[in-house]
């Protein structure tokens, strides 16, 4: 496993491994989601790249930048045990030299939900996204649909740009009492990590509900809602109900919904979703 800072070490390495080439963009700090995604692009790539860089331009001013977790070395083991052919840890001025001024929008589908909670965010991540595409050149990207809508705004800018790749959206990996792993889990103290499964039940409530035949798009988001406030710990920042391609709020939602939500515990701020198709 090579592992390399330069966007012309990278360009040298590419070249050189022939073949199909998965890329998994990460920051850091990997836990079994993140490895999910390493297991798939390895089973459908012969070689599979995967970069780790907390990048700045997707923070706002009073989020985590400063304290967002890092173990580099801890990753590059679990990288290794994977059989990743290439790592890439840019340092924030390779990312961004002095005199950097171009940046990535996508309209609609970053309005709503994180957009509105995280201005600039979706900004940040299309830009540096986008910027890992030229480099790597991938075959295929793989994303978490733990992201619901940065899979959704990166597929889009994929089409809109006619970025030659497949973006493949893999399954949320949860722990085993239904949390969803995330690097930012770590915030929780104990008691708080005891309270943080309240978004999965919540979530689950409206499935079930909506299995059982509540299309109400209100009603559905009320459920949510409902669970979360029964919880002292949790403090709510949305629940949606949403069309799964424009993530615009529904009010009936029996042609499939995106059900997803913002919650602060604590100092963590953690996100989560149940996507619904009329196959379900
Ligand atoms: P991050 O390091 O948080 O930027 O995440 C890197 C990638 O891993 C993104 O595509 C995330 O959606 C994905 N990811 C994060 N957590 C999970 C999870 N619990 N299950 C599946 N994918 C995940």
């Amino acid at each position: 496993m090579q592992v390399v800072e330069t966007v012309s070490d990278v360009r040298r390495i590419r070249r050189e491994l022939a073949g199909s080439w998965g890329l998994v963009p990460t920051m850091g700090y990997l836990h079994a989601g993140h490895l999910s995604l390493v297991e798939r692009a390895r089973a459908e790539n012969d070689r599979v790249g995967v970069s780790i860089f907390v990048n700045p331009t997707q923070f706002g001013p009073n989020e985590d930048l400063e304290s967002y977790p890092r173990d580099l070395e801890r990753d590059l083991s679990l990288l290794r045990e994977l059989g990743v052919d290439l790592v890439w840890t840019p340092f924030v001025e390779e990312m961004y030299p002095p005199g950097f001024q171009t940046y990535v929008t996508v309209e609609e589908v970053t309005r709503p939900l994180e957009g509105a909670a995280r201005p600039g965010h979706f900004r940040g991540v299309t830009t540096v996204v986008a910027k890992l595409f030229n480099v790597f050149q991938p075959d295929r990207a793989y994303f978490g649909q733990k992201d619901a809508q940065q899979a959704i705004v990166i597929q889009r800018m994929v089409k809109d740009l006619n970025f030659p790749l497949e973006i493949v959206v893999c399954p949320t990996v949860r722990e085993p009492d239904g949390l969803a792993m995330s690097s930012r889990n770590v915030y929780l103290t104990p008691e708080q990590r005891a309270a943080a499964p309240v978004l999965y039940r919540s979530l689950c409530a409206a499935r079930n509900a909506w299995v059982a035949g509540e299309h109400d798009g209100e009603r559905l988001r009320r459920i949510m809602r409902s669970i979360l406030d029964a919880e002292p710990l949790a403090q709510t920042e949305y629940v949606s109900a949403a069309d799964p391609q424009t993530l615009e709020e529904l009010g009936d939602a029996s042609q499939g919904v995106l059900l997803s939500m913002a919650v602060r515990i604590g100092k963590a701020r953690l996100i989560d979703n149940i996507l619904l198709t009329p196959d379900q």
